[in-house]
């Protein structure tokens, strides 16, 4: 009976359909190739501070937070913030991956896990390639998901982060340029923008050059993702058993090196003891702060 009920409620209670994927991994890989390549050194505190925002985003909000609710998030533009970050970073709408993410952890590495590299393939695990058929999410993967406005908004409205990030690019090069040269200078130059000569013009082009590092940022996070999804998930002793790494590695991959902890609690809002994930003292910082709060249900 158990099975019959749940196997009806697979086949028919399936109304939630994930509807968009941005993809542009390879994008993100060349502009990381590029600062190698055209030896942009001094971009590299840029690319790490991007990858480090992004990969917060991704693992605190997105993951401890839509996917396991072990934190919320009390401020609201913070809410919008992570959730553009998260669009940014390539892995779609934080909603459909945390859903994404609720199967994974009940499918794991069988035929329904959406990026489990014994289904997909390690490369196209570790390169976020999943082309799951997601018209059928069966609606107990979106508890508590589609009552929420703000995820639910960006869910819908997609590009929209691609538009603040433009604007943020903007914003942060203009702020940049008027302590160099004051507010007449750029005021000059913003109301000449065409034909402006003077000593600003550089300005453009590290504005260019903040966003490319922007991307570059987005590509390493790529593989701190890929080092879960794909390495982790490839143990030697087959399907449904964790490879942890070590600590050193779980800077890499926001804290996820002991994810084997994190698959035998994960709603637990710590994923390891110690430095096995650096992230949990960044949440007791944002707790303590007020930004969110940690819902202790394990
Ligand atoms: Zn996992
Ligand atoms: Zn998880």
């Amino acid at each position: 009976m158990r099975d019959w009920l749940s196997n009806f409620r697979e086949q028919h209670l399936t109304t939630y359909t994930l509807k968009f994927r941005i993809r542009y991994w390879w994008f993100t890989q060349l502009c990381l190739l590029g600062i190698i390549v055209f030896g942009k050194w001094s971009l590299i505190p840029y690319v790490l501070a991007w990858w480090f925002f992004g990969a917060m985003a991704i693992t605190i909000y997105a993951h401890r937070g839509l996917s396991h609710n072990s934190i919320t998030l009390k401020w609201k533009w913070l809410e919008h913030l992570c959730c553009s970050l998260c669009i940014l970073s390539n892995i779609g709408s934080p909603l459909a991956w945390a859903v994404v993410h609720r199967m994974h952890h009940v499918y794991l590495d069988e035929e329904k896990d959406p990026h489990s590299p014994h289904q997909i393939g390690f490369l196209r695990s570790l390169t976020h390639r999943w082309d799951v058929p997601f018209e059928n999410v069966p609606l107990r993967f979106t508890r508590g998901l589609l009552r929420l406005e703000t995820p639910r908004w960006y869910h819908d409205n997609s590009f929209f982060p691609f538009i603040f990030f433009t604007i943020f690019i903007w914003a942060v090069t203009v702020a940049y340029g008027t302590t160099i040269y004051g507010f007449g200078e750029l005021g000059y130059y913003m109301m000449n923008i065409f034909t402006y000569d003077g000593p600003a013009v550089w300005l453009q082009t590290w504005g260019l050059e903040f966003a490319w590092a922007g991307f570059a940022g987005v590509a390493l996070g790529q593989w701190s993702m890929g080092i879960t999804n794909a390495w982790q998930h490839s143990d030697k002793r087959g399907k449904g058993h964790i490879r942890n790494v070590p600590w050193y590695l779980s800077f890499i991959n926001w804290g996820e090196g002991s994810h084997d902890y994190h698959h035998s609690y994960p709603k637990d809002y710590s994923f390891g003891k110690g430095l096995n994930d650096p992230t949990q003292y960044f949440i007791i910082l944002l707790e303590k702060v007020g930004a969110l709060s940690i819902n202790r249900n394990i």
